[in-house]
């Protein structure tokens, strides 16, 4: 495993939540860093992983004060690492989908600041195999779209060609979906997918308080109203969510998930 230089930045994906989805590199990052700049979706499990004595501070709201833009988070990345600290900055899921993680590395390179990207399991990825949910399989699609559901000003973006989209695409996996759920919805059903499409919405992916909500497009919004279905979660559309009644009651998931916990996460026993 590689030293974490002094005065570097390192730009870690944490996985979708289970500290068991981090990586061998995230986890030696955590076990060397003088300071963590973790992210709102970046849990407590895992920040136990940091090295005892280390900083950890939280990049999001705080204290009732807005969040932080952008622009400051990568500013005191910078600051911290002029001031010779190894400054691990860490992400939910992969730092380069859907993270802001490009514009924090393009910030860094400018600024001529050594820095290095370790990728991770990203929410899409790993989130939906735990919600029994398989991204492709031979009898149904070889294509898979990942899109958000909000564009920097935290609309639905419109630069996406839905229609075409829909029409290349079988099956479609949306990040932050919940807050324009509806408006979606109406996207994909006018670009011509059809109502009985089945739908699912997972919150809360590889956590204990995990949620899937099956559905088709067409009743998918009153669905979730009902279930008050909270972020974080995914929308994923396609014949794939059929097997979420295969896989995900399975027994093998069913055991997985009751069986007892052996302690902490191996390397992170020092910190606990
Ligand atoms: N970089 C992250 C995505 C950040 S955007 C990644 O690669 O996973 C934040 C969105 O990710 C949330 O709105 C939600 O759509 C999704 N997400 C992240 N963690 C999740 C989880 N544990 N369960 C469900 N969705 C999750």
């Amino acid at each position: 495993m590689p030293v974490f230089p002094a005065g570097q930045v390192w730009l870690a994906g944490a996985g979708p939540g289970d500290p068991g989805l981090l990586t061998l590199h995230a986890v030696n990052a955590l076990n060397q860093a003088d300071i963590v700049i973790y992210d709102a979706l970046v849990g407590e499990a895992i920040l136990g992983c940091a090295r005892p004595g280390a900083v950890l501070e939280y990049a999001g709201k705080r204290g009732g004060k807005p969040s932080p833009k952008q622009r400051d988070i990568s500013l005191r990345l910078i600051e911290l690492a002029r001031q010779g600290k190894r400054v691990l900055r860490l992400k939910g899921g992969d730092p380069f989908v859907f993270g802001r993680g490009a514009e924090e590395a393009l910030s860094l390179r400018d600024a001529g600041i050594a820095f290095r990207v370790i990728p991770g399991i990203s929410a899409g990825i790993g989130g939906l195999a735990y919600a029994g949910i398989p991204l492709t399989h031979r009898d149904t699609n070889s294509c898979v779209t990942f899109l958000t559901g909000h564009n920097a000003a935290g609309e639905v973006p419109d630069s996406v060609d839905w229609a075409a989209m829909v029409r290349a695409s079988p099956v479609l996996v949306i990040y932050m979906a919940i807050k324009h759920l509806d408006l979606l919805v109406a996207k994909l059903r006018h670009a011509g997918l059809p109502a009985e499409r089945p739908a699912a919405l997972v919150s809360h992916a590889t956590l204990p308080q995990m949620r899937v909500l099956t559905a088709t497009l067409g009743s998918i919004v009153a669905r979730a109203q009902t279930a008050q279905v909270a972020p974080p979660a995914l929308f994923v559309v396609g014949e794939v969510v059929d097997l979420h009644a295969v896989f995900g009651a399975s027994d093998l998931q069913a055991t997985l998930q009751s069986l007892p916990l052996t302690g902490p996460v191996p390397s992170c026993q020092q910190a606990s």
